[in-house]
């Protein structure tokens, strides 16, 4: 299989495909109740890509290097069948690493059906194990039990877990300790993630970041934190073990310390746009061609010359004066 380079050599290994638009929380930092409300413009049924629409993009992605995909959205267990989704790419010769995010609130009665489609892993968002800051923090009514179960659920299928946190300054720092002790109690990988500025809506200052760095000293005074080798190259995750424990806790700083150098990864939009940068202000639409009649070698070579042409590394910039106009969605995206 042949592999593709962008132009400053990076490799395209990693895609990330938003299934919809639509999501069931409104977690102020990412879809505000106030922006995306019922009146929002979400994408027509027509607009999203088919399952065979995106099982034929993963495929000739895959044969251009592509190895790990990791299923997003807006929330993605809200799309319909998703298990036949899985399924589909489940099957995908010289997929390695097949993945979903989710907020945990469907898990608990997906996880089985996931497990058995063929899925390898599923990394959910919990911000909160207060009640009452994980309902405020997800813009929900809905108790932070529901996404516990959905945690406890698919650790009982045996699928691989992860826990992702984002922390803001004054808003959730104090769940830090408690979410990595029962992480650690419960035998789940913890990421913390901080705080980016993606989209147009979440008001991102700075001030509301709390660098890695300073999580880690506090992780480390509280618990002992040893140091993981990086398990491959572009992994984004600062990766520690517990000095008297096996679990695992890591730290994505996009912000304080970029890693746009080794960043892999390609993302689909529900409606079929190729976008190479999470702070991108727009993508390749690949919709149009793939409802054209257009034959997989030139699909593959849109895909081909899209990665070849990339060279964004807006987290690298972001700190000189480079500032795009408008930025896409978190949600429209995919996480
Ligand atoms: N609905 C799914 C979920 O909640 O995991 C998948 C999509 S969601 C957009 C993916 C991840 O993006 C979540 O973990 C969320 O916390 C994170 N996210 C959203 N906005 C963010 C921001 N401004 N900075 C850092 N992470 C963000």
């Amino acid at each position: 299989m042949s592999g593709v380079l962008d132009k400053l050599g990076r490799p395209l290994r990693d895609l990330r495909i938003s299934v919809t638009d639509r999501c069931n929380f409104r977690c102020p930092y990412c879809m505000p109740r106030e922006v995306f409300g019922e009146n929002f413009p979400f994408l027509p049924k027509t607009a999203v890509l088919t399952f065979e629409e995106i099982a034929r993009v993963a495929c000739l992605a895959i044969g251009l290097g592509v190895r790990k995909i990791r299923l997003t959205g807006g929330e993605p267990l809200l799309r319909r069948d998703l298990v036949s989704l899985v399924g589909m790419l489940a099957e995908a010769e010289g997929l390695t690493d097949l993945a979903l995010t989710t907020n945990g609130l469907l898990l608990a009665g997906a996880a089985r059906a996931l497990k058995d489609a063929g899925l390898h892993r599923v990394t959910v968002s919990l911000d909160a194990l207060d009640d009452a800051l994980f309902r405020r923090l997800g813009g929900t009514d809905r108790p932070v039990a529901d996404v516990l179960r959905g945690i406890r659920a698919a650790a009982d299928t045996g699928l691989r877990l992860k826990i992702n946190c984002v922390v803001q300054q004054g808003i959730n720092e104090s769940e830090v300790l408690p979410l990595a002790a029962w992480c650690r109690s419960e035998g789940h990988t913890l990421r913390f993630i901080e705080y980016m500025d993606v989209g147009n809506h979440n008001r991102w200052r700075h001030e509301s970041v709390v660098a890695a760095a300073v999580l880690r000293e506090r992780l480390h005074e509280a618990f002992g934190l040893v140091p993981l080798e990086p398990a491959w190259r572009g992994e984004v995750a600062r990766r520690f073990r517990y000095a008297d424990h096996p679990g695992e806790v890591g730290f994505v700083s996009s912000i304080t310390e970029p890693f746009c150098g080794d960043c892999n990864r390609a993302r689909l939009t529900a409606d079929g746009k190729l976008v190479t940068c999470l702070f991108a202000s727009g993508g390749t639409d690949l919709r149009g061609l793939l409802r054209s009649g257009a034959s997989d070698d030139q699909v593959s070579s849109a895909l081909r010359s899209v990665w070849q042409a990339r060279e964004d590394r807006y987290s690298e910039l972001r700190a000189g004066t480079h500032q795009p106009d408008q930025k896409v969605e978190m949600s429209y995206v995919g996480g």
